[in-house]
């Protein structure tokens, strides 16, 4: 069991470049404990081969994204690398309202966003590749985007991402999937073992009126 012990539910949020392997590290956790769920955010970013409509992403026109955030459906949204990503209400709202765990991918501003809206829920923790270099050719290797698109997104990483890290709860380097994973599964466990989390146990144990 991953949780601890409250009973509220609470967002953790991952953030780190494009290639420090944060969703990978994030199946991975969900797979270990399938009560943590997840949220599915809405894109303008073109559909990628193997990906699945309402699974990886709800694809978008830019015209439906807009009428989304006008609605007032989207909570947070960013642009990175020129394509709108943003977090439905729908998605968190009755997650949350269950008392479900819920693991967010997002850009930096996008968790910053998150933990301004929901400051007790939220646990903020930084993906870092181990090392520049690693960074570079996980990028390149993946062969997803085209050189320039790869190019542009270290370049992100570098210049806008990684110096963000400092506004973070945690840092996780993720060298060893498995290791990075323990030390996740410990964040979720501490996060939600702390005393602020769970005013009302001495009362509930009968131990205080
Ligand atoms: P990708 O195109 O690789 O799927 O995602 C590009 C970036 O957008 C990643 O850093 C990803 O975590 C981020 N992202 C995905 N969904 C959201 C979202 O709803 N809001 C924000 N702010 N960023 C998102």
């Amino acid at each position: 069991m991953t949780r601890g012990l409250t009973k509220e539910g609470m967002l953790f949020v991952i953030s780190g470049p494009s290639g420090s392997g944060k969703d990978t590290v994030i199946d991975k956790v969900r797979a270990l404990d399938p009560s943590i769920g997840t949220s599915v955010s809405a894109t303008t970013r073109p559909i990628r081969k193997g990906e699945k409509e309402g699974i990886n992403y709800y694809y978008k026109s830019i015209e439906e994204f807009d009428a989304l955030i006008e609605a007032g459906d989207v909570l947070e949204w960013d642009v990175f690398q020129g394509n709108k990503y943003g977090t439905l209400k729908s998605e968190l709202d009755s997650q949350l309202q269950q008392g479900k765990f819920i693991m967010l991918a997002i850009t930096v501003p996008g968790a910053l966003k998150i933990k301004e809206l929901f400051p007790k829920e939220s646990v903020l923790i930084f993906n870092l590749p181990p090392s520049l270099d690693t960074l570079k050719s996980r990028i390149l290797n993946r062969g997803r985007e085209t050189t320039a698109e790869a190019d542009a997104r270290f370049r992100a990483a570098i210049e806008n991402e990684i110096p963000k890290a400092v506004l973070f709860d945690y840092i996780l380097v993720n060298d060893n999937l498995d290791e990075t994973v323990d030390s996740l599964m410990s964040i979720i466990k501490a996060e939600s073992s702390r005393f602020s989390r769970n005013e009302t146990i001495l009362k509930d144990l009968h131990l205080v009126d």
